[in-house]
């Protein structure tokens, strides 16, 4: 709880610092220090007096030292924040991603799921999930080999990724298994949506033909009154996803809908 308190306004300092810039940070830092001198040597020389003449000796010192070593230690000081502040955001970004795709990870999406699923409980927002499976991977890895598979699903995740709304959050769920966040969108947008992305990865050209092309069976949830949690529309789509490939593959299948479409 401390510990947390003083990352908090730790984070809080080094990011008003940089907000700052290195020149305003280090006119701020050598005024701080020069003054504080200042003060201290004024209080010390009240208490014991200095001999004759030696007052304004003491108040150049005072504000020599702070002038001339407070600038290099303060660049020092900013530089170190400025590259923590990098590593951080390497590192946050690191742990959102999928290292694959370069989409977002399941933790992050179930991050972002979560508070766009509070929303919609609050404030009656509409959202959907859609589940989407590449059809028979499995084959393409065996045909042309796990690189080719990787190859297959970075470009099936770019494409998904590239067709969705900025607003939206597009994730690998695991394997060859992808989720998409849709906020505001509700479950009869969203099979819309859903049949865009089918279509996108089904007019995939990959080089060589290698392979030839790539499909995905999509299930579809929206929220209701009735979800108790997010769990309820990620199994929701869930079993849409699998009433999709039972119906065939390269289909979209949704509560609302039968599974449907083929190309
Ligand atoms: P279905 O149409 O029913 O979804 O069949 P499928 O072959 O796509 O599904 P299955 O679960 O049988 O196979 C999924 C394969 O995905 C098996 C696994 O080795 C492969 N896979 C999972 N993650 C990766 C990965 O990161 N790279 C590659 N190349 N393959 C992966
Ligand atoms: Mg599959
Ligand atoms: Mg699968």
């Amino acid at each position: 709880m401390q510990t947390t308190k003083f990352s908090e306004n730790y984070a809080r300092y080094y990011a008003w610092m940089l907000k700052l810039g290195v020149a305003r940070a280090l006119a701020l830092t050598t005024a701080i220090a020069t003054t504080t001198s200042v003060l201290v040597t004024i209080a010390v020389m009240l208490v014991l007096p200095a001999p004759e003449g030696f007052f304004w000796y003491g108040i150049l010192v005072a504000i020599l030292s702070p002038v001339l070593s407070a600038p290099g230690l303060g660049l020092l000081a900013w530089r170190m924040v400025y590259h923590l502040d990098a590593a951080q955001t390497a590192l946050t970004r690191a742990a959102d991603t999928d290292a694959l795709t370069g989409v977002a990870n399941r933790r992050s999406f179930m991050v972002e799921a979560e508070l766009a699923f509070s929303n919609a409980r609050a404030t009656g927002a509409p959202m959907a999930i859609v589940m989407l499976d590449i059809d028979h991977f499995k084959a393409i890895n065996d045909t042309y080999g796990h690189s080719i598979g990787d190859d297959v699903l970075r470009a099936v995740a770019r494409a998904c990724n590239e067709g969705l709304r900025g607003s939206d959050c597009f994730a690998r769920f695991g394997g060859e298994e992808f989720v998409a966040l849709l906020r505001m969108t509700d479950g009869r947008n969203a099979l819309t949506v859903a049949e865009m992305l089918r279509k996108t990865v089904a007019n995939l050209a990959f080089p060589h033909k290698t392979p030839p092309s790539v499909t995905v069976s999509l299930g579809v949830a929206g929220y209701t009154a009735s979800c108790n949690s997010l769990h309820d529309i990620l199994n929701e789509a869930d079993r849409q996803l699998y009433a999709a490939k039972a119906a065939g593959r390269n289909r979209v299948a949704s509560e609302t809908n039968a599974a449907r479409i083929a190309s």
